[in-house]
């Protein structure tokens, strides 16, 4: 079986997170989220930790070489012979294509692109109400609470606001996306494999979209 890959497309808060957890679950696929491993490079202080975080606290792209390389290292892991389900990567068009030639060494290519999309002015509540466990988990306040507050279900843990959730950050980091991202709709579009989702619906009827669309393409 050739390996499988989708790409979750959509705005920062568009609910790219919440459904590549689930897909990937659902699929036995590895949920890579480039996102989480800024973070844990962060949080372990390597050298790209610190090189990505000028960048994420200001809510610009990480530059596409160091993303692309980071990405590269962490397909060739064995635990995702079988596929991935990709969240927050690409995020250029240079990206997209080094995506592709990752791909091809792998006689692969992206099967589907769930574009999950929601409008700007819920994209900022949405992301003022993030709570985010450090195993990467992700609640919101009102519309996905943990069971106590501040406290992750799983494990016990603290939960955390993320700097970059603030509005001003929120609002800078959807200008880029729009300038940045929005142009791979039109790049899968053009391949075949992108399929529009409604993310202004509750998280389990957007997850049985996501689904059942990746299970026709
Ligand atoms: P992204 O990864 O696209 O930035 P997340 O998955 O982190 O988005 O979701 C952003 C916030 O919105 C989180 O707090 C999450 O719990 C919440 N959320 C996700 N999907 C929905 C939905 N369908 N309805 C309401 N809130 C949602
Ligand atoms: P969101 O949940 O809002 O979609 P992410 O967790 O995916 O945000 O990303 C947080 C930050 O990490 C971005 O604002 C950016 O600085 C950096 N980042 C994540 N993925 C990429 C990428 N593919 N290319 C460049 N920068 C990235």
């Amino acid at each position: 079986m050739k390996p499988l890959y989708i790409v979750m497309l959509g705005p920062p808060g568009a609910g790219k997170g919440t459904q590549a957890k689930q897909i990937a679950q659902e699929l036995g696929l590895v949920h890579v989220s480039t996102g989480d491993l800024f973070r844990e490079n962060l949080k372990n202080e390597t050298d790209l930790g610190v090189l990505a975080q000028r960048y994420m606290n200001k809510g610009e792209l990480v530059p596409d070489e160091v993303t692309v390389q980071m990405v590269e290292e962490r397909l060739s892991r064995p635990d995702c012979e079988k596929g991935a389900v990709l969240d927050g990567f690409p995020r250029t068009a240079a990206q997209a294509k080094a995506l592709d030639g990752m791909l091809g060494k792998y006689d692969a290519v992206v099967k589907a692109v769930p574009y999950i999309k929601v409008p700007d002015r819920v994209l900022v509540e949405r992301l003022s109400g993030r709570w985010m466990s450090h195993s990467g988990r992700v609640y919101h306040e009102k519309y996905n609470p943990p069971t106590v507050k501040w406290i992750d279900d799983l494990d016990g843990s603290q939960l955390y606001q993320r700097d970059d959730d603030k509005p001003e950050t929120v609002r800078h980091r959807i200008k880029v996306y729009n300038q940045q991202t929005a142009p791979l709709i039109d790049y899968y579009h053009d391949k075949g494999v992108l399929v529009e989702i409604d993310g202004t619906q509750a998280i389990d009827a957007v997850r049985d979209d996501i689904l059942n669309a990746v299970r026709q393409n």
